[in-house]
């Protein structure tokens, strides 16, 4: 074993959670280790629905999440404007639904006072035939629709750009570098020791030992003998490799849920379910009655749901709080930060639950407390100050086309990703020459990133490398068991659906590599920012 390196802060866990922590206490001055098992992002964050939102659903029973949320995804919008893109929803109102449209319209009225904090525009009612002209695929049936904004965002870009903040700023981030156990002197935690890609186990020390590892918090606290209850739930979504309409649109489950059909910018997320986890984190199925459940609930309010080609599925695991007799998505989305003094762990700090729309919040409060035990006094500075590449404002994607010989989508797809540096990224001799024609990326970008990637550790694959492979999990095939849940149960035939995602699943399992790249999965990832439906620039924000 090599000799421990020494740093004020080892956080675990490179999710949004962790990276935003990383990137905030850098910014303070502190020196920082990050590490994850696996790659950035890569655990629930890239799994979520790709949305910052105040989430209205939380109105009824957790208001001060939504306005948490709200005033933080605000913030995150301003410091992250490349990456973010307004998703606008239409909410159909069918008859018999738990909410008929007046108490739709009430709901909204309410939510559009939080909407300003987050930049966002207020609801508009919608008659059926209005709803029907802008959405011809809506069903017929419906009485009426509201209309409500939220903001996309790639998840994996957003943790990414916070860890190379953090980078630029001093810390130190290994992926693919799990935490094996803690360090202890007495009463104290001192640092972790953990294994790297090469299999190789180091220790590392550190005057403050922060777990941010989401769902798996409960497993690294029991490292320090500390039990932190959560009550984890999967949620899944199916995807489909482009937009199926160019609105979000919601709809009601059997058992009266909502659920999304998320419009990003070049491909469509439908989701998701929220169901308690018992099982092994690091192998989650996705069943063939999830995906049924969600289809069910969209063909009621758009009929041709079934004729679209869907290309994988998505699975995470909530790391909701843990609290007894709620149903599921009942559960408050609040957070909490845990000093582990008081559990004879001192030096050990857990973050635990939340949302991915307000993580530069959590990062903050986290921040606070890991500053408060090192007696460090710098302020937060992560409110106001850009993310990489937000800086300035970004020029018109036609010229940086032109002058780098390259297409005008290319560039403003570029854009997207680098935001004011994209220029600087195309200044790479190799600039022009396209290693993948459909996203557009070009070698230059490869570079860029496999560049400033320097202090994690290699993987095999450069693709994988630079985070743009198909995890594994990721691309979990559809359907491996069949849920016993009878709400879920209900046959439909067997229809395109179906066949597509079983071909997808002999894909993945021919595959010699899982982490090999998949076209819809790399594309799925890397297409934020639609040039042809895009609404406002991120300049606009
Ligand atoms: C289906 C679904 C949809 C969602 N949609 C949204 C949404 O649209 N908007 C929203 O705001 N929220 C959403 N959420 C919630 C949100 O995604 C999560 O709250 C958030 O991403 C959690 O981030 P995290 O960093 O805490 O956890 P994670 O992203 O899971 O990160 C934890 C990291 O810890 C690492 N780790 C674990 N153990 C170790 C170890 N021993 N050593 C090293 N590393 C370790 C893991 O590899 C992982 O990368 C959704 C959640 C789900 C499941």
């Amino acid at each position: 074993m090599s000799a421990p390196s020494a740093h004020d802060v080892c956080i675990i866990g490179g999710g949004v959670t962790g990276a935003g922590i990383a990137r905030d206490l850098s910014l303070r001055g502190l020196s920082v280790l990050l590490l994850d098992k696996g790659d950035w992002g890569a655990g629930t964050t890239g799994n979520s629905s790709w949305m910052i939102h105040g989430g209205p659903r939380y109105l009824e029973f957790d208001w001060n999440t939504t306005r948490l949320s709200t005033q933080d995804a605000g913030y995150i919008v301003s410091i992250a404007r490349n990456l973010v893109y307004r998703v606008v929803f239409i909410i159909p109102v069918m008859p018999h639904d738990k909410n008929n449209i007046e108490r739709m319209e009430t709901a909204m009225e309410v939510y559009d006072r939080f909407q300003p904090l987050k930049k966002a525009h207020p609801h508009t009612r919608l008659t059926a035939a209005e709803a029907l002209q802008v959405e011809p695929g809506l069903t017929p049936d419906l009485i009426g629709a509201v209309t409500m904004e939220e903001w996309g965002v790639d998840p994996y870009r957003l943790v990414f750009a916070n860890v190379q903040d953090a980078i630029a700023h001093g810390a130190r981030a290994l992926n693919h570098t799990r935490v094996v156990g803690l360090v202890r002197d007495g009463g104290r935690v001192i640092g972790v020791r953990y294994r790297g890609s090469d299999g190789a186990t180091s220790e590392a020390r550190a005057r403050v030992v922060v777990n941010a590892a989401g769902p798996w918090v409960p497993e690294v606290s029991r490292m320090a003998g500390a039990d932190v209850h959560l009550r984890p739930a999967k949620g899944i979504h199916i995807v489909y490799p482009h937009r199926i309409s160019n609105f979000s649109i919601s709809a009601e489950s059997i058992d009266g849920r909502d659920l999304l059909m998320v419009s990003h910018a070049g491909f469509t997320l439908l989701g998701t379910t929220d169901d308690d986890f018992y099982g092994d984190l690091d192998s989650v199925d996705v069943l063939d009655d999830e995906v049924d459940y969600l289809l069910q609930a969209f063909e009621r309010v758009f009929p041709s749901i079934r004729t679209y080609r869907p290309v994988r599925t998505t699975t995470g695991v909530r790391p909701t709080l843990f609290k007894w007799r709620r149903y599921e998505d009942e559960l408050s989305r609040r957070y909490e930060v845990i000093d582990h003094a008081k559990d004879g762990a001192d030096g050990f700090v857990t973050i635990a639950g939340g949302k991915l729309s307000m993580y530069r919040l959590m990062a903050e409060q986290t921040s606070d407390v890991v500053c408060r035990k090192l007696g460090h006094e710098a302020p937060c500075v992560t409110a106001t100050r850009p993310l990489p590449g937000n800086e300035s404002d970004v020029e018109p994607a036609a010229e940086l086309g032109r002058r780098s010989g390259i297409t005008a989508l290319a560039a403003m797809k570029l854009q997207t990703r680098h935001g004011s540096n994209a220029g600087a990224v195309l200044k790479d001799s190799r600039s022009g020459r396209m290693i993948c024609r459909c996203e557009p990326i070009t070698e230059a970008e490869v570079s860029w990133d496999g560049a400033r990637r320097s202090d994690s550790t290699p993987h095999a694959s450069s693709f994988v490398k630079h985070g743009w492979g198909a995890r594994q999990s990721s691309a979990i095939p559809v359907g491996r068991r069949k849920s016993s849940r009878s709400a879920r149960s209900e046959v439909y035939p067997a229809d395109g659906t179906r066949r597509f995602a079983r071909e997808a699943r002999v894909r993945v399992r021919r595959a010699p590599d899982a982490e090999t790249i998949d076209a819809p999965a790399f594309a799925a990832r890397e297409s934020p920012g639609n040039i042809c439906v895009r609404r406002h620039s991120p300049a606009a924000v």
